[in-house]
């Protein structure tokens, strides 16, 4: 079974309703507050060996703990508010591992203007584990935006530039927040998702969600410096975790937005929604069409 699968066997039986306005499928969930507010919450888990290695620095991992669901938040185009920190600690853990992790996580929140607001502490017989959850909240007046609400004609843009994360930026990114607040206040967003597993994969997230085709070409595609050997393309396809940010806008908008930037960020039109099957097709330097597969991370092979 994969990630996928069991994620979609779990939506079936926890339909959204009683004020989950989006429940399982976004980068957060959408929860209803009395009144016209909405929260929206994420938790990622980071665990040794998957998401780092038992000598990676304590405060990259705290760090990069903190960043993986602020980027999730920023994919809703919202802010985040607080923080909840779950670890479980190796036994015989060194104090200052601790002390270490829990700084980086904190440089994380502070950066971004988060309160850590609570957590949990265990021992841990299988290696370092760590747990963020974010609450955020949209700009006032905004709603979050979803990864459901590409339409057809809109630009597909991305933040940034893609592949090599593995050379060090997967624990050192810097969050899309900025961006994304200046991105809701500046135009209408129509669909927005944050990479973690990689372009070819979350494309596809975003497609199916929306019900649209994305043409991506292969020319516009920007490509990290850090990418050292190898296919840069396919690098910038599939390596994951370069936590940008892929969203839908009007031509006219993506147009303004590539010449001005975002927050000081580079944004690219990299493709266009259109009509048909949902799914992602990659126009190739040539002019070149082909279906896009999902090549980007997995978590269970079978
Ligand atoms: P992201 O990469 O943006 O963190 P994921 O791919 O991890 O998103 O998750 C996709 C969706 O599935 C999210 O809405 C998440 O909350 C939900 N999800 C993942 N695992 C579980 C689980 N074990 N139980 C309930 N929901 C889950
Ligand atoms: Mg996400």
């Amino acid at each position: 079974m994969k990630e996928f699968d069991l994620i979609r066997w779990i939506a079936e039986r926890t339909p959204a309703g009683d004020g989950v306005v989006t429940g399982i499928g976004d980068d957060c969930a959408v929860l209803d507050l009395p009144g016209d507010a909405c929260i929206v919450v994420t938790t990622d888990m980071l665990l040794e060996g998957t998401h780092f290695r038992s000598g990676d620095s304590p405060e990259e991992i705290g760090y990069k703990a903190v960043a993986v669901s602020l980027s999730d938040v920023a994919a809703m185009g919202c802010r985040s508010l607080h923080a909840f920190l779950a670890v479980g600690l190796p036994e015989g853990f060194a104090p200052a591992f601790a002390t270490r992790l829990l700084e980086g996580a904190l440089r994380a929140a502070r950066r971004f203007g988060v309160s850590l607001a609570g957590g949990d502490t265990t021992a841990s017989s299988a290696g370092l584990c760590i747990c963020s959850t974010l609450i955020g909240a949209p700009p006032s007046g905004r709603q979050p935006v979803l990864r459901s609400g590409a339409a057809v004609g809109e630009a597909v843009m991305v933040t940034g530039r893609l592949g090599g994360s593995l050379a060090g930026r997967h624990l050192r990114f810097v969050p899309r927040q900025d961006e994304a607040l200046e991105l809701v206040a500046r135009c209408a967003v129509g669909a927005m998702i944050d990479l973690s597993d990689g372009l070819s994969s979350d494309a596809r997230h975003l497609a199916a969600q929306s019900g649209v085709r994305l043409r991506l070409f292969e020319d516009r595609i920007p490509v990290s410096d850090e990418v050292a050997a190898g296919n840069p393309l396919q690098a910038a396809l599939n390596d994951g975790e370069d936590f940008e940010l892929l969203f839908t806008v009007s031509p006219g908008v993506a147009h303004e937005l590539q010449r001005t930037g975002l927050a000081g960020t580079m944004v690219t039109v990299i493709g266009e929604v259109v009509a048909g099957a949902p799914g992602v097709i990659l126009v190739g330097r040539g002019g070149d069409e082909a279906e896009l597969a999902a090549g980007g991370y997995e978590h269970f092979a079978g």
